[in-house]
């Protein structure tokens, strides 16, 4: 437990750490001045330096981030109403984080501002140490805490539309729309944190959507009214942390039986995540070349993901829970009153389909990027693999450059290096980088030295000749 000479962080209150963290932030406000050259938008206003789309934990880091490193004009819009940013409220049916405690990240490395204080300064000394996992909920109040500390500018309910591109300014024009209505912001750079989905979309096998009514079958990212599952026969397809978290959920909801169907031989058990939090990977695997890069993430993806030990106890502990490893679904049909599911030559009689099958990464799904997508290079447009290394979905996703922005597929379209993917398909070429907490304490500072490094590179002529003009005197010479 740290006590510092005031006694701060041990039970004594949010109020005296939000003091102890803003006395922090001020002892790091050095360089003081704001610097990036502002633009007028084609209809007369100022345009914004930075809009953020996604107010998750990606988007708020990016943003507060940009915000200690004097970039003023920054703007984080979130479709989701206040508080309800991301999965953890609102899709996601764990009890705690997947992620150890000691993860950090959001906070920027700003002490006061870490999940730990934030966490002791409520509850008290000793509370952390007896603190197994963090519940889902309490991460996210954290992280609706430290938004508010940083003073990031945050748009609830403001859904962005195609990001358009044009010539004439530099600049880029996002429709939003929210509640008040319908406008256009104007932007120099964009940057997309827009979730673990955001360079695709989640995804249903087409076995299920072309056999089943609608109303049979749910995705784990969908709203599900798990009530309406009671006494009932659930089958759960996929077994990632997701598929175990919906299991749970309908068997603590009443379900009668639910069996999970995975094809692997066996469960995973081994988390390559856990070998990847190390300053190497998660700092530099974005410098690592294109060969390497491939082979380490591919050999993760082998490896495969797995549900969190307790996630795995949590199901696993119902009477009526059943795994059926090495069962991919080869058949699927909806029956008078249910449904008759194939797997592993067996076949079984359920009421409910829930598909725990993640989401695919492909630009194309993305309505952000409805008007760019064909401009943005994929890796399959610079890199093939050796056959016994080839991947179709790593194939599709974007080859960004080394600080997240996409890169152009022609040269004419150089423009595209000013939107910056921070999402889950970002990590072919950045590593762990959006979309995950272990990846966020190196993956903020690099994007951001990306978009600090474009302004002032983009400007350099005028800081040149403000250089010139400067003419400020250090003392008289009388
Ligand atoms: C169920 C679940 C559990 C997870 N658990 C963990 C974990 O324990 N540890 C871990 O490290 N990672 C975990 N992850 C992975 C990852 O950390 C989370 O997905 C995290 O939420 C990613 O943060 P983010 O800011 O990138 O995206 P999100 O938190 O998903 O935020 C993206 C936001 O963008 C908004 N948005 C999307 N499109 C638009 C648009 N066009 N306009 C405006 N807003 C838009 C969405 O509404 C959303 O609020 C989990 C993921 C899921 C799905």
């Amino acid at each position: 437990m740290q006590i510092s000479d005031d006694g701060c962080f041990g039970g004594c209150g949010l109020a005296a750490l939000e003091a102890r963290a803003k006395r922090e932030l001020e002892l790091l406000s050095y360089p003081g001045r704001d610097w990036v050259l502002p633009r007028e938008a084609p209809d007369g206003s100022k345009a914004l330096n930075v809009l953020v789309i996604g107010g998750g934990q990606g988007g708020v880091a990016v943003a507060a981030k940009l915000g200690l490193e004097r970039v003023s004009g920054v703007r984080v819009v979130d479709a989701n109403p206040d508080g309800q940013a991301g999965p953890w409220v609102t899709f996601a049916r764990m009890i705690t984080l997947r992620t150890p405690k000691h993860v950090s990240g959001p906070d920027l490395e700003v002490p006061a501002l870490t999940v730990r204080a934030w966490y002791e300064a409520q509850h008290g000394e000793g509370s952390w140490d007896t603190l197994g996992l963090i519940p889902k909920e309490t991460w996210n109040d954290y992280l609706c805490w430290v938004r508010r500390m940083f003073g990031v500018d945050f748009s609830p309910q403001t859904r962005a539309g195609a990001i358009h591109y044009d010539p004439r300014s530099g600049l880029f024009r996002v429709p939003l729309s929210s509640p008040a209505g319908e406008q256009s912001v104007w932007a120099r750079r964009v940057v997309l944190a827009t979730g673990i989905e955001g360079s695709g979309d989640w995804a249903v096998p087409a076995i299920i959507e072309q056999a089943l009514p609608k109303e049979r079958y749910a995705h784990t990212r969908w709203p599900i009214d798990f009530s309406a599952l009671k006494g009932k026969r659930i089958g759960v397809i996929g077994a990632g942390a997701s598929a175990f978290d919906n299991a749970s959920v309908a068997l603590e909801s009443g379900a009668s039986e639910v069996h999970l169907f995975f094809r692997r031989k066996r469960l995973v058990t081994v988390n390559p995540y856990r070998w990847a939090e190390f300053v190497g990977f998660l700092k530099h695997h974005a410098d690592a070349p294109d060969d390497q890069r491939w082979r380490f993430v591919q050999q993760i993806v082998r490896m495969g993901q797995l549900p969190p030990a307790d996630t795995f106890r949590r199901a696993s502990e119902h009477p009526g829970f059943h795994l059926h490893p090495g069962c991919g679904v080869d058949r699927v049909v909806a029956t008078e009153h249910g449904i008759s599911l194939s797997a592993g030559d067996q076949s079984y009689d359920l009421d409910f389909l829930i598909a725990g099958t993640g989401f695919v990464t492909d630009l194309s799904r993305r309505v952000e990027l409805g008007e760019l997508e064909g401009k943005l290079a994929r890796w399959k447009d610079v890199y093939t693999p050796p056959a016994e290394r080839a991947n179709a979905d790593l194939e599709r996703h974007p080859y960004l450059g080394s600080h997240f922005e996409f890169t152009p597929r022609s040269s004419e379209d150089a423009f595209v290096r000013y939107v910056f993917n921070y999402t889950f398909g970002s990590w072919l070429s950045m590593g762990f980088g959006g979309s995950s907490i272990s990846g966020m304490k190196y993956s903020v500072a690099r994007i951001v030295a990306g978009i600090t490094k474009s302004f002032y590179t983009e400007d350099l002529e005028q800081y040149f000749q403000a250089l010139e003009r400067f003419d400020t005197e250090e003392f008289k010479v009388e």
